[in-house]
């Protein structure tokens, strides 16, 4: 596809256009995860600060992806970057354990509500496979459920309820791993059709609706699910690698008061660096833990993973951590985040544009070209779509186009939205409130809206 937005993106890119070149015959497709995947070629970042991020050609980015979600406090957080350079010096990986392993957890203990006991892992994948392991071994039963589209990482067993698997699809992943998972629809009744199996383990939920929020969660869902799974005997997993931290110090079931019996945490939970963790009621934790060689060998949870606890993510997490603790700072990023869904949604009333910006918490998701009935020029929660609208958002011509546009105004949007940050003052906001405006009047006038 060629329109001048396209056009002007390779012109603006001389140097990122030929790392590309060189990056394709490195890696397959050029990239090194799936969501960098883009048309004509992704753009490549050398250094962040705060809220910005500059490109390999000198462009000065708005950063709303912030790391996937996990950089909160904004790139280069003074106390993290302190932390990270002391203990650089003391070891990256000492072979064995260590105290800030014992520091770290104990922070999770006292934010996160659920965590009775803590194990890190090294990534939300790590995360999620090991709460499905858990759960199935306190169980002794193979099946696990799961919601349609939520997003629980890569793994086999996680990436069966992200694509919901036609005969044809999931190349890699055996049909006895599909048989044992059990997609449903964000629905009680589904999820009760499925639970009635008895042969369940573990349900496991992105509690925010899935992709943060992107589908809003229906009134009531997650303490139906608490409900549902107490009835059934099936353990509730919180998947809470976005929403841990961010949605309260607590997560989600900080603000909800539902206590899952597993959840996974990642992300914020390792201040920037990789680091992930399941956390939960002690006697399905209790698992992970050697006894006599009879229980070792029967019933103990196995677990190795050379970067689990590593005292780098160790001592990034507890300097994030800290600055997280009393609730202040997801104050402070939910309204700044809200003032920008407000704006975007402004903007989107006054140049006439069908659409509208969305989201919880510091999160925002947009979908352009649409109707939105529900719109108003206020701050949204749930636009009230149907999820398959949500779920497929713009129109790919639409989409393409809305990201180099954002691009070339100076912000990068992450998955038609964002993630937010403390270094997102007033003055990045209204920046990347007209840069909006510039784009879509950009857009406008190559008949894309
Ligand atoms: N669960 C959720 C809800 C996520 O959003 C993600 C990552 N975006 C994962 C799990 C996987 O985490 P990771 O990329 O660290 O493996």
């Amino acid at each position: 596809m060629t329109n001048p937005i396209v056009e002007r993106y390779i012109a603006e890119n001389p140097a990122a256009k030929k790392l590309f070149a060189r990056a394709l015959d490195l890696f397959p497709g050029g990239i090194t995860h799936d969501v960098r995947q883009q048309e004509p070629f992704p753009f490549y970042i050398v250094r962040a600060m705060g809220a910005h991020k500059w490109d390999t050609d000198g462009h000065e980015l708005i950063d709303c992806a912030m790391g996937h979600g996990a950089m909160i406090l904004g790139h280069g957080n003074p106390a993290v970057v302190e932390a990270v350079c002391r203990q650089m010096r003391d070891g990256t990986h000492h072979s064995a354990s260590h105290p800030l392993e014992m520091e770290w957890a104990e922070r999770v203990q006292k934010l996160i509500p659920s965590a009775e006991l803590v194990r890190f892992v090294a990534s939300g994948t790590e995360a999620t496979m090991m709460a499905i392991r858990l759960a199935r071994a306190f169980k002794k039963r193979d099946h696990i459920a799961l919601i349609d589209a939520h997003f629980h990482g890569w793994s086999d067993y996680a990436s069966v309820g992200w694509v919901r698997p036609a005969a044809n699809q999931l190349p890699g992943i055996p049909q006895a791993v599909r048989d044992t998972m059990h997609p449903v629809p964000q629905d009680l009744n589904a999820v009760e059709a499925v639970l009635k199996r008895g042969d369940i383990a573990g349900l496991i939920v992105e509690p925010t609706g899935p992709s943060w929020s992107k589908i809003p969660m229906p009134e009531g869902f997650l303490q139906g699910l608490r409900k549902l799974t107490t009835k059934y005997g099936v353990l509730l997993i919180f998947d809470e690698v976005i929403s841990g931290f961010r949605w309260s110090p607590g997560g989600i079931q900080g603000i909800v008061g539902i206590k899952p019996d597993l959840t996974t945490l990642a992300k914020i939970l390792a201040g920037g660096l990789p680091g992930g963790a399941v956390v939960g009621r002690r006697d399905v934790m209790e698992l992970l833990r050697f006894k006599d060689p009879k229980w070792n060998i029967e019933q103990k949870v196995l677990h190795n993973g050379t970067f689990n606890a590593n005292p780098l993510a160790a001592a990034a997490g507890i300097a994030c951590l800290d600055q997280l603790a009393d609730g202040r700072v997801q104050k402070l990023v939910d309204r700044q985040t809200a003032k920008l869904r407000q704006g975007f949604n402004q903007v989107l009333g006054r140049l006439k544009i069908e659409g509208c910006a969305w989201g919880e918490s510091s999160v925002f998701h947009l979908i352009l070209g649409v109707p939105v009935p529900a719109r108003g020029d206020g701050d949204l929660r749930d636009p009230k779509l149907s999820p398959e609208v949500l779920s497929k958002g713009s129109a790919p011509l639409i989409h393409q186009a809305f990201h180099l546009a954002m691009w070339h105004e100076g912000v990068h949007i992450f998955h038609s939205g964002g993630l937010l940050s403390t270094a997102h003052d007033d003055n990045v906001i209204a920046k990347t409130l007209s840069a909006f405006e510039r784009a879509l009047v950009t857009m406008q006038e190559c008949k894309l809206l």
